[in-house]
């Protein structure tokens, strides 16, 4: 498997490290360049030849990397001529000859820990030609933003745009995977815009597609950013999210836990945050914890509601979450009922499934997308159908005092905890981790 890593770009001072001007990808976090941590990452990955494309003081990464024998991989370079600029794709015009597969595509200035054996799965699966690592971040609002339908990718949308419509928090972190149709798009040497000039062009004419991870990815743009970075890889905070690696999640239930539960919901006028929501999902994201989200919503059975009307729902909390800077890593809905005969419902989602609450068919869907362990998480909810899923799963759960208030009288059922809601459960079952270790750290 190949990998371009496109190692251009202008050099950078940053004082407490060099005095010398140096490429960006030789920065170093934990007494290693950026790039070798990459390598090492695509290395692990199944990656065996790397093509580094260097332009402004690329001798020097040449200098330190030669041709990767000490790595374990085979390095070539294409070295950019300073004076004519290729913009972020036009060196790939040069490298068709050299690539005959699909490839990985990654920037040398982006700290990141992937599993891009993972990503090419996925790649593979969906017969994609050009695959998009997204994620979701802490400010959408003022971010670029991609609009997929059911991860088919389906425009780009500007952070210039007057944003007074709801999106889904899903940004390009500048990590690819593209099948050679790329370098139909490549018909000249010049310089080319990745997103505008090649992958925008894809769009409706090949298959583009979003690849969600949670995984650590983060640019090195500022100072403030490359100490975060150092902070994080130091406290291991970057392998621990790579999804090679178990991962643990906070399960959230949607109406009654996270907003105001008012019967059965269709209008997203109605959707309205319960006070502290945000806050609580913050503290989360800042956890080790992936924040997931897991609904039952009968209502598409029924037929009260069509799943794009859900989906709209689900856009407009996230853009509400996402004005307070919160987030969550998933979403996953059941959409079933299994009470057949009534006016206006969808018969072939009226069956008996598997996904259900309480059954427990979306946290194994979850914790196959993203490689959770269960035993590690835990569920909060406000109905017994919650914690009767956790129960069901073999995990703890906390039931909040909002919405049902655990008062539907469905189950008979034992919740590990019970908290007032949504900003007293998080705080209390992070802080007690918190407290935990503290204590492991003294003994
Ligand atoms: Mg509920
Ligand atoms: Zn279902």
């Amino acid at each position: 498997m190949k990998a371009v890593i496109m190692a251009g770009g202008k050099g950078t001072r940053i004082s407490s490290i060099t005095q010398d001007e140096i490429p960006k990808p030789m920065l170093t976090v934990g007494g290693k360049p950026i790039l070798e941590h990459q390598i090492e990452c695509l290395k692990k990955s199944g990656v065996d030849e790397v093509i580094i494309v260097t332009g402004h003081l690329g001798e020097k990464i040449k200098e330190y990397f030669k041709d990767g024998s000490t790595l374990g991989v085979n390095i070539s370079y294409y070295e950019e001529d300073p004076d004519k600029p290729l913009g972020t794709a036009g060196s790939l015009y040069y490298l068709k000859d050299r690539i005959q597969d699909d490839f990985i595509l990654i920037f040398g200035d982006v700290f990141l820990s992937v599993d891009f054996a993972r990503m090419m799965a996925f790649h593979k699966a969906n017969a994609s030609d050009a695959t998009l690592l997204t994620h979701p971040n802490s400010h959408p609002f003022d971010s670029d933003l991609i609009i997929t339908d059911h991860n088919e990718v389906v425009a780009f949308d500007s952070k210039e745009n007057v944003r007074d419509y709801d999106y889904n928090n899903l940004v390009n972190s500048g990590i690819y995977i593209f099948s050679p149709r790329i370098f139909t798009y490549l018909t000249e040497p010049r310089k080319y815009g990745l997103e505008k000039d090649v992958i925008a062009k894809m769009l409706g004419k090949d298959r583009v597609f979003s690849y969600h991870s949670t995984e650590y990815v983060k640019d090195m743009g500022t100072p403030e950013r490359y100490e975060s970075v150092n902070n994080d890889y130091a406290n291991g905070l970057c392998e621990a999210r790579n999804l090679e690696r178990k991962q643990k999640a906070i399960f959230l239930d949607r109406d009654g836990t996270i907003n105001v539960l008012k019967g059965f919901l269709t209008r997203k006028e109605d959707f309205e945050l319960i006070p502290g929501v945000s806050e609580a999902i913050k503290m989360i994201n800042a956890s080790e914890y992936l924040c997931i989200v897991i609904t039952n919503q009968p209502i598409i059975a029924r037929g009260d509601s069509t799943v794009q009307n859900l989906d709209d729902i689900h856009r407009h909390m996230e853009t509400l979450l996402g004005k307070e800077g919160a987030y969550i890593d998933g979403l996953y809905y059941c959409p079933h009922h299994p009470d057949k005969g009534f006016a206006g419902e969808v018969p072939e989602l009226k069956i008996v499934c598997d996904c259900r609450k309480p059954k427990i068919g979306m946290l194994l869907k979850a914790a196959e997308d993203y490689n959770i362990g269960l035993a590690e998480s835990i569920v909060i909810g406000d109905s017994t159908l919650d914690i009767k899923m956790a129960e069901n799963a073999g995990i703890k759960s906390i039931l909040v005092k909002t919405g049902e208030a655990g008062l539907d009288g469905k189950f008979t059922v034992e919740p590990t905890e019970c908290a007032n809601d949504l900003f007293d459960a998080v705080n209390s079952f992070l802080n007690k981790k918190e407290r935990g270790r503290r204590i492991e750290k003294r003994n």
